[in-house]
């Protein structure tokens, strides 16, 4: 086995600390991944503290990862060591379903094993995330990271950028369209650099005034304060697409009655108490409520060259490992610029 030291939760009621446990000896198709780099991710918080259910402790949260090859399994063809790679939300699926087939392993129909607290296929385990010096992950799953950007800017895109951009394709945004956002935190801030980038005019829809200025900076046309009820009211009826990414339990229905007739909205935010929803919010212009989970290996790969081509990144405060507490009490107020991204040197 190999050596690796990271920060976990021991339990859902305990701060993060320093942890040593192990990573599996490399298989024919593993890769082994010096961990420069990992994003924080709202679902990192989630799950450290059972927001979504039981979870498996001690956790070592992280699915933003970037990091330089150390070391390849015998039959490893697409990097070699010194390579720049990342690795995302999902480690590992049974690739033979139909969703897996359609490069959707995120629907895998035999579940797919998250980057962390989840469980290795062969029964060998708990696997553990990004917040560590190294990880070792089958190729399949491994990304290739362009290295004209900003390393350490990157990392979020392998959750925050991912989980934007499939439901961003996939509802065919385009030119044009008017898109809203709300929430602009680490996957709101990415789903408007995309967004923009698709040539949407772009709107965000945000319950911190203090962002506004950032918003507009980064590429969205127009900000609504969502406490603002004229300003809402405003926008009655004229969406093309909304996607909705906050954290917390929030009214949907009055999202619902700003989409235009046929207008979809999206939901990737994932707060763990269930929404009230009218569904006359729905039935009067035929609109349509959906939802969707991060994005397959073959569109992340897509989504980080459409992001190296049109030099996307994330804005990024960048911490210690130490910090990584104080950070997370940071996120629930709303407070991050726009994601924490640890540095693993400090580790
Ligand atoms: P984040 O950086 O903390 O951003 C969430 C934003 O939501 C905040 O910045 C804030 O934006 C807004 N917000 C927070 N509390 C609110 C409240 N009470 N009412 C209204 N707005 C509130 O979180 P993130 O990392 O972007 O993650 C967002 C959500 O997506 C989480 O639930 C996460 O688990 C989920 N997620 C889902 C997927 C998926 O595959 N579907 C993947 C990754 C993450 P403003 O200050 O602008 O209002
Ligand atoms: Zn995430």
């Amino acid at each position: 086995m190999i050596k690796a030291k990271g920060f976990a939760a021991i339990s859902p009621k305990s701060p993060l600390e320093s942890f040593q446990f192990e990573r599996r000896n490399l298989r024919d198709n593993d890769v082994h991944i010096e961990i420069q780099y990992c994003g924080v991710c709202h679902s990192d918080i989630h799950q450290v503290r059972d927001e979504w259910g039981p979870g498996i402790f001690p956790m070592v949260p992280g699915h933003e990862i970037v990091g330089r090859v150390l070391a390849v399994g015998a039959q490893v063809t697409k990097f070699k060591i010194g390579d720049l790679a990342g690795v995302g939300c999902m480690v590992d699926a049974c690739l033979d379903c139909p969703s897996c087939k359609e490069g959707l392993e995120q629907y895998c129909e035999n579940g797919f094993v998250g980057t962390y607290n989840g469980k290795e296929k062969d029964g060998t385990g708990t696997t553990h995330g990004g917040y560590s010096n190294s990880i070792v992950t089958r190729e399949e799953f491994c990304l290739t990271i362009s290295s004209n950007l900003n390393l350490a800017a990157v990392s979020p895109l392998l959750c925050a950028g991912i989980t934007t951009y499939s439901p961003l394709k996939h509802w065919k945004v385009s030119k044009g369209q008017k898109v809203g956002v709300i929430g602009f935190g680490g996957l709101g801030h990415m789903a408007v650099k995309l967004a923009h980038a698709m040539e949407a005019h772009v709107v965000v829809f945000t319950t911190s005034p203090s962002k506004a200025a950032d918003a507009l900076r980064l590429g969205a046309h127009e900000v609504v304060i969502s406490k603002d009820m004229t300003q809402m009211k405003n926008h009655t009826n004229s969406f093309d697409f909304i996607l909705d990414t906050v954290s917390a339990p929030h009214d949907y229905n009055i999202y619902l009655t700003l989409l235009r007739r046929d207008g979809n909205m999206v939901l990737v935010g994932l707060p763990d108490k269930p929404p009230e929803l009218y569904p006359g919010a729905l039935i009067m212009g035929r609109r349509k409520l959906g939802g969707s989970l991060i994005g397959g290996i073959k569109e992340t790969q897509e989504m980080l060259d459409f992001c190296a081509k049109h030099n996307i990144v994330s804005d990024i405060e960048l911490i210690p490992i130490q910090k990584i507490n104080e950070a997370y009490e940071r996120m629930i107020k709303g407070d991050v610029k726009y994601r924490f991204v640890i540095d693993m040197k400090s580790l």
